[in-house]
């Protein structure tokens, strides 16, 4: 393991290794009780009661990772909090890719920001499309990766198709990949998969996995810009080097925790059963529409739907005041909308502006 783990990280950029982690103020003030070293104000803002508003936030504030350590079922150690899981795919590609000369792998149509993270640290994105039934072609994909290439990204399930990754492929990724590239399993959506089991069940034998999470979608957070890394505790180090010196505002951490609750965590799982329930409805419902050629089957809170004239359907929906994605351009997704399951008032009106009844759960 601490082997596997060592030979991985020298496959980071040479001169993020050897750098020291900046040291915020607020990381040294200890047990101080006067704060006269981080140049804030003494007083709160207007309008925060005795908040602390007027002090920078913890960067890795305890409570939250402590807090998320329980929720995903892994050691504080391993956890990295950031603004979004949007940050940690950059701060990855910033870690690991040289300018000009590494690369990551992707398998397309899938999340967009691991190629524009990518690009704008001047690193190529070797594309293996996904199979016709969108399922990751491991072996096409391993036969593209090059001594070049960094970080693996794969996103379960998959935005914009909704396919679930067997845990077996990303395994065999992980496998085949050990000391060379580390395997970002990006799991924004594993919550609406019906108990579909995590990748970090694979981190105690893979030091090459790492597990992206986020409170943007299940929790409801998406305001709020709270994602996670999960990964071995020196990448999770590794990366604190580089990331912003307070990325979590204290409102921010607030809200997480308060979402967090007991009663918090209860309320997410209603309200997901009730998107399952509705993915069930809506996947039922939409096949009878005119115009409908295919309903993907959806493991997250959307639905990749192939119509015979997106367009149309798109400027229909618009007209009526619904806004759905258009993933048409995307490899493999000609006259695909993406359709988010919303509530069950707003879901009826989707089925409502596609001509069809409400189908009975
Ligand atoms: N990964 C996937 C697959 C996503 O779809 C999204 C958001 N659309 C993200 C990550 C980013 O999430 P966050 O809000 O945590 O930055």
């Amino acid at each position: 393991m601490s082997a596997s783990i060592s030979k991985l990280l020298e496959r980071a950029r040479p001169e993020i290794l050897a750098m020291q982690a900046y040291s915020s103020a607020r990381m040294e003030a200890g047990q101080a009780t006067i704060m006269l070293n981080a140049n804030e104000s003494p007083w709160a803002p207007a309008g925060s009661g005795d908040s602390e508003l007027n002090r920078y936030p913890d960067p890795q504030p305890k409570a939250l990772r402590t807090r998320l350590a329980e929720l995903y079922d892994v050691a504080v150690e391993q956890i990295l909090v950031g603004r979004g899981s949007d940050e940690a795919i950059d701060l990855l590609v910033r870690a690991f890719c040289h300018e000009g000369r590494d690369t990551i792998a992707i398998s397309p149509p899938t999340f967009g920001m691991y190629a524009v993270a990518a690009r704008t640290q001047g690193a190529a994105v070797i594309e293996t499309p996904l199979a016709a039934d969108f399922s990751v072609d491991v072996d096409a994909m391993l036969a593209r990766i090059t001594d070049s290439t960094k970080l693996v990204f794969v996103c379960t399930p998959n935005n914009p198709t909704g396919a679930l990754v067997p845990l077996a492929t990303i395994e065999r990724l992980a496998t085949a990949l050990r000391d060379r590239a580390l395997v970002v399993v990006d799991e924004a959506y594993l919550e609406f998969a019906d108990g579909a089991m995590s990748a970090t069940s694979l981190l105690g034998t893979h030091a090459n996995v790492a597990v992206l999470r986020t409170l943007s979608k299940a929790h409801a957070l998406a305001g709020a810009r709270v994602g996670t890394l999960i990964a071995h505790a020196e990448i999770v180090a590794l990366l604190r080097r580089i990331q912003a010196p307070y990325p979590i505002p204290a409102l921010c951490v607030d809200a997480a925790l308060a979402a967090l609750s007991p009663q918090g965590v209860a309320q997410a799982q209603e309200r997901i059963a009730v998107l399952l329930s509705e993915r069930g409805r809506l996947s039922r419902s939409l096949p009878a529409a005119a115009g409908v050629l295919a309903v993907h089957p959806s493991s997250a809170n959307f639905l990749c739907v192939r119509f015979a004239d997106a367009q149309k359907t798109y400027k229909a929906l618009l007209a009526l005041g619904i806004i759905v994605r258009d993933v048409g351009r995307y490899p493999g997704l000609a006259g695909c909308l993406r359709i988010t399951i919303g509530s069950p008032q707003e879901n009826t009106a989707v089925l409502g502006a596609l001509g069809l009844q409400e189908v009975a759960a």
